[in-house]
């Protein structure tokens, strides 16, 4: 945990906050912070700053924050992303938060697993754990939206085309495919398959609605490595 973000929810006054739980923990545990000590926190979709520990104990500490700095640029990226099993999609959500994205759609594909629809990790407050997670990890405090799409088809041919319009569109794919494009700071689109990878029948429809296939390199990475290194290609980061 690079930051203690905090919620609305946690402050008694406006620069007064009350921590009890896991946050808790690590700023006793980890931190070891005695009164007085300072620590980097940010204001869930706020401003970064600090806060001075004004009293601790064994079961919370009170922090009094002084945030004014703003939280790093955001990645100029749409990721459509098939939805992964759940142990992958916690792990990918919380790495491509802490890359930058604030734009996941989570997509249905033909080789996306029913199940994985009725995972608890789908709830609302289990998505934003995973957020939250991934933004203590880069220092950032801007929550990223997700969407659900439960429907391959009426998603691609319905919305995507207006979400791909006027950016770089593509989609990420081992065959048959354009290299990928040099890195640039520009608004982008892209999807990535599921383990199964897309059939060619969804590659058209992705084709259709303005994205190009592309591929990184021979070899087939694991969609939790695949996104990091797309990205890393993609974007000077
Ligand atoms: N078994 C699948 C591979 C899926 S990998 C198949 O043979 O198609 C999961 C997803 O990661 C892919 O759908 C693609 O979006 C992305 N991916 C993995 N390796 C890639 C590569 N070398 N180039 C482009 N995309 C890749």
């Amino acid at each position: 945990m690079n930051l203690i973000l905090l919620t609305e929810a946690d402050f008694d006054t406006d620069n007064i906050a009350t921590l009890s739980d896991r946050r808790f923990q690590h700023i006793h545990t980890v931190h070891k912070a005695q009164v007085g000590d300072t620590l980097k926190v940010g204001k869930l979709n706020g401003e970064l700053g600090i806060a001075e520990v004004t009293a601790i104990s064994g079961i919370s500490v009170t922090l009094r924050t002084n945030c004014t700095q703003s939280p790093p640029d955001a990645l100029p990226l749409t990721i459509v992303l098939a939805l992964p099993r759940p142990k992958m999609l916690k792990r990918t959500l919380q790495s491509i938060t802490s890359m930058g994205v604030k734009q996941i759609y989570l997509i249905n594909a033909y080789k996306v697993d029913k199940s994985y629809w009725s995972s608890p990790v789908l709830d609302a407050e289990s998505l934003q754990e995973q957020l939250m997670l991934g933004l203590e990890q880069c220092i950032d405090t801007q929550l990223p939206e997700i969407h659900l799409r439960k429907r391959f088809k009426p998603f691609v041919e319905d919305e995507l085309p207006a979400i791909a319009a006027h950016t770089r569109a593509l989609v990420a794919h081992p065959y048959n495919a354009a290299s990928c494009p040099c890195a640039e700071n520009t608004p982008t689109t892209l999807a990535v398959g599921p383990e199964g990878g897309f059939i060619q029948y969804e590659v058209d429809k992705l084709n259709e609605a303005g994205l190009t296939p592309m591929h990184i390199g021979p070899r087939i990475l694991r969609v939790e490595n695949a996104v990091p290194v797309l990205l890393a290609r993609l974007f000077p980061i």
